[in-house]
């Protein structure tokens, strides 16, 4: 079980719900409270994430093609967001930020 363990340190740092903002593997990510290195979930992660979208894109498309009204394409829109959030939470590992200006900077008074 990787999921919750930051890959600096290999330490069980990483919460469920600091995961779930940490965002894909070209973003900031969190900060681990260990050893102050950036984490964000990994690569399969931004793959779920892609797919969603792109369902919840045709459901907003055949949303406005049929008529459905605006609350259908707001609620898929929504649901992108919000599903990849708690999948992020319970599944999929984490991996280092792929950001050069973040990658190798720890933060100022963290870990060693
Ligand atoms: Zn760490």
């Amino acid at each position: 079980m990787k999921k919750f363990e930051c890959p600096h340190c290999h330490k069980n740092t990483i919460t469920a719900l600091k995961k779930a903002f940490a965002g894909g593997p070209a973003s900031k990510g969190t900060v681990c409270p260990e050893c102050g290195g950036h984490v964000t979930n990994d690569s399969k992660s931004l793959g779920f994430k892609t797919v969603v979208k792109s369902v919840c894109l045709l459901v907003i498309i055949a949303a406005v093609y049929f008529d459905l009204g605006i609350w259908y394409c707001l609620g898929a829109f929504a649901f992108s967001f919000v599903l990849p959030w708690a999948v992020n939470m319970f599944c999929f590992g984490t991996a280092k930020t792929l950001r050069n200006d973040v990658q190798n900077k720890k933060v100022p008074g963290r870990g060693e």
